[in-house]
Formats: C-alpha cells, structure tokens, sequence
C-alpha cells in the first residue's frame, strides 16, 4: 500500500491495523473467510474504474436465448469488461450445475431483493424463517425492505430437537398459503432439505426461493444437497464459505431468467462493481478445483471437532452439534449465565472474534442475546486441523471461566497470538 501510505497515512494506519488484527487474531465468525491473493488482486484493480451497466449479452428475439454478444451494455468500451462476466457468468453455471446465473448483486441482500421481485409483488405473503431461530434480516425483519414490502409469516425450528420439522413446516404452509417460501438461513447448524420445500411448496403453490448464503461453498463442493433442482430461485453471497470477494449472485431457471435480470438491473443496481465481478470469477475458478474441494471437507471436519471438544467442556450447542461449518453455544438463561454480548466481548478482548446470536426460544433481546455463533472456514483457509480445534476448544472455555477477569483475557490474547502466528496469513504484504 505504498501510495496509500505516502498519501494518507490516517487511513494507512486504520487499514494496517486491520491487517495485523486478521493475522494475529482467531477468526471464529461463521459468515467470514479470507480472500487468495488473486481474488484480493482483482478486487483491488483497474476494472473498479469502468462503468458497464447492463449484460455482455442479449435475450434474441428469435429464440428467446441468451446470446453473448457486444452492445449488450449501455456504454462503449466493454470488449474487455464483457470477456470477465462471461467468465463468472460460466464458471458460476459450472459450479452450481445452473441454468442462468447473474453475477452482479452487489450484496447478499440485493440479491434477495432482486429474487423476491422477480417473483412476487409488494404485499404478497412471504412464508420464511424466523430470525431468531436462525434466518436473516431479509427474510422479513420489518427494518428491512423484506418487512416492509411484503406480508411475512414465520416457520421455526422444533422446540425439542431445535431442528426443522417438516411436517410442522408444512401445516403453518397450508394454513397461510404463501405466495413463496424461503428458505436459507444464517445460523442454523443443520442441513436443510431443499427437496422438502420443494414439496410443501407445490403443495400449496407457491414459489421457492433458496438463500444458500453460508453454505454455497459446502453445495459447491457436494457436501450439502443442492437447492439447484428444487428452487425456482437461488441466491447467495459469494464471501462466506465461497470464499470469494464480498457480494452476490442470482442462480436460477431459465424460465426466470429475464425477470431476475430486469430486477437486479435496472430494477435494483446501477452500474455493476466490475473489479468485483473479476474477484468473483477468479474465486469461482479455485471452487472448480480438487484442492477447494479438499478445503471444504475439512472445513466440516474442523466443525465437528470443535463442536464435539465443546460438548466435552460441557456447553450447550444448539441442536445438540453440526453438520454443517457453523455452530451456536447456548450461555443459558437470562439472571442464570453470562449473555452472548458478555462472553463475545471477553472473546474480543482474548484476540478471538465471534459473535453474540440470539438461540431460539431467547429468553434476551436480540442486541444481548444468549448464544455465540462459530464457524470454522476462516481458520481453515489458514491451515488449522483437527488438533487445533481442540485447542481452540480450550481456549474458549477459558474465556468462559474468565470472562470478568481482564489480566487473564490479556494473558490468553498472547497465547492465541503465537499460535495464530503458526498459521502464516497475508506475510507479503506486511
Ligand atoms: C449473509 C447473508 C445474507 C446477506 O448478505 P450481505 O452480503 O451481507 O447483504 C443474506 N442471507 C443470508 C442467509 C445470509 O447469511
């Protein structure tokens, strides 16, 4: 960062500090991951620079096909632009065995903005997850446009298993009858089973959209069922699991192809982030390889041993374990156990990042909450393995029995800062 440094050394040192923060940190949150130095090198490019507003291809009035063609933009000079979202555009097709993709969503939430009105209109009835039990602010919250344009009815998860239960699920649906169905979550720990929503769905005719926002990396790699046969609409973000540059992306059937188009532009977005769609496509050519593969087994394998050395320091997980990269600590009852705002801030202060999450059934309001998210996928992509799972285990767990005492979450912070400095991150660029 030379010139950065040379010309704005305030803003130098903010973004030096947060290098130094990520390296010598333990990164615990579930939705979070590190970039390749290819993906950060086409993030921080020239393409940020060109302005590209519509597609690198056309709709033919003949066929009805998409065709890739020049002129397909509202701006001269896209020759190059239009080679670099054909090749997300594929390599995103490749991935997810996808009959249309749209990569330009700027976020996870465009994404489902765009796929909600390619689908429904204002005040039609949206049958989603509850975000307490585990779903995300676009799946209805009233401060998001989910809320507030839409009529949104909750499902959540089992009060025993604190699991989906299908048959439950598929009351509540012939009871509201949606217009669609969501279904997606941001912590949930278990697999959902896409092809179930497909058939409460069709039962009570509505539409499916499938928020595969923390799990698309575990779809890419076969290690969860794909929404791709069941769902009228996909959508995800590409920085969780993906591990790629941080934004989103529309996967659907050709049948809704056009809609979703018109509405993520021009209905939502201007111009697309081009530098961005470039790390994107560069992130979809390592999901395509063995080696991404690889990376996401161990991602599960990494779950289910901090989940099980949890288990054995005797916390509470929702759902009692994973199969899935993410889990969630369940402190207990509000007046009985610290709040997840507590013990996230003790983690904070011991260099471990993670975030506090309300568990369902919360006896705290949500900004206190009684569980703690963790996900494995960036310690992963550092190297980390089974063993160091355990370890993390046992640092959490001293936390948890120190969470008041500053000198000892000092104490603990250099311990996680040696051995994170095992797991070498970002050296060139120190
Ligand atoms: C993270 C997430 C999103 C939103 O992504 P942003 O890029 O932050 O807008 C949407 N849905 C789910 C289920 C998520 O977990």
């Amino acid at each position: 960062m030379k010139f950065l440094k040379k010309q704005d050394s305030e803003l130098y040192d903010a973004m030096y500090s947060e290098l130094t923060r990520q390296t010598e940190n333990l990164e615990l949150i579930a939705s979070e991951n590190f970039v390749s130095r290819a993906v950060l090198e086409a993030a921080g490019s020239v393409l940020t620079n060109k302005y590209a507003e519509g597609y690198p291809y056309r709709w033919s009035k003949k066929t009805g096909k998409l065709k890739y063609e020049l002129y397909g933009r509202y701006y001269g000079g896209c020759e190059h632009i239009d080679e670099v979202e054909k090749l997300a555009i594929e390599r995103a097709k490749e991935i997810f065995g996808a009959e249309h993709a749209n990569v330009q969503p700027h976020s996870g939430s465009q994404a489902n903005m765009a796929a909600y009105f390619a689908l429904i209109k204002p005040g039609d009835t949206i049958l989603s997850l509850e975000l307490s039990h585990g779903g995300h602010l676009t799946h209805g919250h009233p401060l998001s446009f989910s809320g507030y344009l839409f009529n949104i009815v909750s499902y959540g998860v089992n009060k025993n298993t604190e699991q989906f239960d299908y048959t439950e699920i598929m009351e509540i649906a012939k009871n509201v009858k949606p217009q669609m169905i969501l279904t997606g979550a941001s912590a949930y720990p278990r697999k959902i089973d896409f092809a179930k929503f497909r058939e409460i769905a069709d039962e009570v005719g509505a539409k499916l959209v499938v928020d595969v926002a923390h799990i698309a990396g575990l779809i890419a790699a076969n290690l969860h069922q794909s929404p791709i046969p069941f769902a009228d609409v996909v959508t995800t973000t590409t920085h969780k699991t993906l591990r790629g540059p941080r934004g989103g992306m529309i996967l659907c059937k050709e049948e809704y192809a056009r809609d979703v188009d018109r509405w993520v532009f021009p209905g939502t977005q201007g111009g697309p982030l081009m530098h961005i769609i470039a790390a994107k496509a560069a992130a979809f050519k390592e999901a395509l390889t063995p080696e991404f593969n690889k990376y996401q087994k161990q991602i599960l394998k990494n779950a289910e041993t901090l989940a099980s050395s949890l288990i054995d320091r005797e916390f509470n997980l929702v759902s009692g374990g994973t199969d899935t990269h993410l889990m969630l600590i369940n402190l207990g009852k509000k007046g009985e156990s610290p709040s997840g705002k507590k013990i996230e801030g003790a983690l904070d202060k011991a260099g471990i990042t993670a975030n506090k999450n309300t568990v369902p059934f919360d006896t705290r309001k949500p900004f206190v909450a009684s569980g703690i998210r963790l996900g494995t996928p960036a310690v992963t992509t550092r190297g980390m393995k089974e063993n160091e799972m355990k370890k993390i285990a046992e640092f959490i767990s001293l936390v948890y029995q120190n969470y008041d005492d500053e000198e000892k979450l000092v104490e603990i912070k250099n311990e996680v800062k040696k051995f994170c400095g095992n797991f070498p991150l970002y050296e060139e660029l120190k």
